[in-house]
């Protein structure tokens, strides 16, 4: 998994422009399986925030980057200092969620086959477990309250970045490999 970095360039700003969060999500996956294709180690992708409040383009760029880190160095390139800032944020911090109904701490839920570590996370409290079949669509629950065990829901799409980096962290921080960054 790869070391993500980020730096300043005087500019100019990067001229791409999207129309939308999921194509500005599809301009970094791009970027990264474009790398992973020429079998790169490291790659430099200028941040793109034409369009969209700062602070959104920055999380946006951040959860992608962290869901998918399949290059060994992982340049973000950004050109103003609030950019650069709330990158540094969005890398860094924790996923957090909280239950819509209680406000209790979420958990993220993990499928796919359960193993060693999947079962330790889950005994330590930090994810759920659902099963192997998933639709794959959005209706996938993503979160389970930790005060009440049977409530389980779905943010859809606007937040599934963020609902796979809880999952990898927990998974790959926690109890796996370090990929550089502190555990919560
Ligand atoms: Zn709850």
């Amino acid at each position: 998994m790869g070391l993500i970095e980020v730096e300043m360039d005087d500019g100019p700003a990067s001229a791409v422009e999207v129309a939308d969060e999921r194509a500005l999500t599809d301009y970094y996956v791009n970027a990264l399986l474009t790398a992973e294709e020429q079998e790169r180690d490291e790659v430099a992708i200028p941040v793109v925030t034409a369009g969209f409040p700062v602070e959104r383009a920055a999380e946006i760029a951040a959860m992608t980057i962290r869901s998918l880190a399949i290059i060994d160095r992982i340049r973000l390139v950004a050109f103003d200092e609030e950019t650069c800032l709330a990158l540094r944020t969005h890398l860094a911090a924790p996923v957090e969620e909280s239950c819509p109904r209680c406000g209790a701490r979420a958990v993220p839920i993990a499928y796919g086959p359960w193993n060693a570590r999947n079962m330790a996370a889950r005994d330590a409290g930090l994810v759920a477990l659902g099963g192997c079949f998933v639709m794959d669509d959005g209706t996938d629950a993503q979160w389970e309250c930790t005060a009440d065990g049977e409530h389980r829901w779905t943010n859809g799409e606007r937040d599934e970045r963020r609902h796979q980096v809880a999952v990898l962290d927990v998974l790959d921080v926690a109890f796996g490999e370090d990929r550089g960054r502190s555990v919560p």
